[in-house]
């Protein structure tokens, strides 16, 4: 056995991801129930910013200490560690989600059965599919009328492109709504509103579903249509291929209510059974197996603190193989020096302390002093960053203005480390010295002028820019680059690692560039290393 191989085998670290209002937060909390990490229900306070009032500051602080606190929620199930990441509710903040979309081994996705498949599903999903994450679908709200089972399924599988294999089955929805068949163990689970986690569902046992018992359970109508749909279902998809779900590309699905906290218990059990313990990872030098004995691990999210009283920031760690120690020396690769950590901070529900030791899978919470940026290693020596970090292309651009010269020198300092915690990314335009800020949302431009003023005295306005999309471009043929970077001067700029991006306005011009530059390759994310 390899030294650490019953640690990491024991545990899943993953994350819940879906559309506001889906029911992320209420699917977390009786995830939590279930894990005895919280007793009663209302536990878990919601992240989301509940009004987009962009000069609230209050909220964004109350938003952020919360996020803080729940950022990530260990708890154990059947002898499974489980560490939920969490992910922030609000659009606006999306690259933290997709960051945390890096650290994690699979995820849940949870759908609103009235609602289907919503924009931030959608998004979310693509990043799933750019790392193969495996995902379990949970098809929530099954207590409201919701879309006809059959057609969701198909419009899911559609717009998200990805195979889906339902594990259980609905018998109606809305107030008609009496339970789950469970293909897997056949089993009939009747719904009854419930919102207390425990185990005394009302399941019947049903090998045969011939078997009358199910008249009994459901009446005549719905005990025959469940029969034919039973059979359609098994026969187009048979058992689940758990091959095919590690791979990204089958995605078992459950049906459900979490708020009635029914269908929950079917999809844990099953989650905690197939989703994959923590894996190997690619690196820029080599894979590195998750059984090695050494230390690697790296910096997914930053999170800084708002309050001037406290200025510290923790930095979020994931331990990809060995153990990490408290007051071990550390090679921080990028800065190419030893550190080490007095007060690792761990999330063990029951202790939100300073802990010992973590393993492969954990996150480990580091008081930071800037020393840190996002996708940061740390190793035992060796050189080398874990790749599939990448930045993704903003969807807003503003020119930040400097009101204030005589704080020039903060001002520089302050935005390099604002984008090195990720809050937003940094163009610097070909040439010329504009400086322009790239985000998902507008409020990030809100808290980045906030924190620059709070934390560094700088005072800026931000000048909208018409672009539409950052692209980093690259060629084989430098002269061709060369030439392109030089027509086009006005639309390139630098990020903060020197690559190229071209800044298009519209769809149209980027297609337009992408056609008459067929030796350029146009990218929509960069990999930070
Ligand atoms: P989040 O934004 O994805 O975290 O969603 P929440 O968990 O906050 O849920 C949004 C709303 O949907 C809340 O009012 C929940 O009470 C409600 N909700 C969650 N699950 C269910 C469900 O199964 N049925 C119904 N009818 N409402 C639900």
């Amino acid at each position: 056995m390899m030294k650490y191989e019953k640690e990491i085998n024991k545990r899943r670290t993953f994350a819940i991801i879906s559309h506001p209002d889906a029911g992320k937060t209420t699917l977390t909390e009786k995830l939590l129930l279930f894990g005895g990490a919280i007793q009663t229900a209302g536990a878990v306070k919601s992240n989301k910013i509940k009004k987009h009032a962009t000069s609230d500051f209050m909220e964004i602080e109350r938003q952020r200490g919360i996020s803080v606190a729940t950022s990530v929620m260990s708890f154990e199930y059947n002898d499974i560690l489980i560490n939920l990441l969490d992910t922030p509710g609000h659009k606006d903040f999306a690259e933290d989600t997709y960051r945390t979309l890096t650290a994690v081994d699979s995820v849940i996705l949870v759908i609103d059965s009235v609602n289907g498949v919503e924009d931030q599903t959608r998004r979310l999903m693509e990043v799933c599919r750019m790392r193969d994450t495996p995902v379990i679908v949970f098809i929530n709200k099954m207590d409201r009328d919701g879309k006809n089972r059959f057609d969701l399924l198909e419009e899911v599988e559609k717009e998200l492109s990805i195979h889906l294999h339902p594990m259980t089955w609905p018998i109606n929805s809305g107030k008609d709504f009496k339970g789950v068949y469970n293909l897997h163990d056949k089993s009939l689970v009747l719904f009854t509103a419930n919102t207390k986690a425990s185990d005394d569902e009302d399941v019947v046992t049903i090998s045969d579903l011939n078997n009358t018992v199910l008249e009994d359970k459901l009446g005549d109508r719905d005990a025959e249509t469940l029969r034919e749909d039973v059979e359609l279902v098994d026969g187009v998809h048979g058992p689940l291929n758990i091959e095919n779900y590690l791979a990204g590309k089958v995605a078992p699905v459950f049906f459900g209510s979490a708020v009635n906290n029914f269908g929950v218990k079917e999809m844990l059990d099953t989650f905690i059974t197939i989703a994959p313990a923590p894996r190997s990872r690619e690196t820029t030098k080599r894979l590195v197996d998750v059984q090695e004995d050494k230390l690697s691990g790296f910096i997914f999210k930053i999170h800084a603190n708002l309050d001037p009283k406290h200025r510290d920031r923790i930095a979020f760690l994931r331990i990809c193989s060995g153990r990490f120690e408290r007051n071990k020396y550390y090679k921080h690769v990028r800065l190419e020096k030893e550190v080490r950590f007095s007060n690792p901070y761990s999330f063990l529900a029951r202790s939100k302390d300073v802990i010992e030791e973590a393993y492969p899978g954990d996150v480990v919470g580091l008081f930071d002093t800037g020393g840190f940026k996002i996708g940061d290693t740390l190793t035992e020596g060796e050189n080398f960053y874990f790749t599939g970090i990448p930045s993704f292309s903003p969807e807003i651009f503003k020119e930040v203005v400097n009101k204030d010269p005589m704080k020039t020198k903060q001002l520089e300092k302050g935005l390099l480390q604002l984008t090195d915690e990720g809050v937003a990314q940094l163009f610097t335009q070909f040439g010329g010295n504009k400086k322009i800020i790239g985000c998902v949302g507008e409020l990030q431009f809100e808290v980045i002028q906030y924190r620059l003023l709070q934390e560094y005295g700088a005072s800026v306005e931000f000048r909208a820019q018409p672009y539409y999309k950052a692209c980093w471009i690259t060629s084989t043929d430098k002269k061709k680059l060369d030439d392109f970077t030089r027509f086009k001067s006005s639309n390139i700029a630098e990020d903060k690692d020197k690559h190229l991006v071209y800044l298009a306005q519209s769809e149209w011009f980027l297609n337009t560039e992408r056609q008459n530059n067929p030796d350029i390759e146009f990218h929509f994310t960069s990999e930070i290393h």
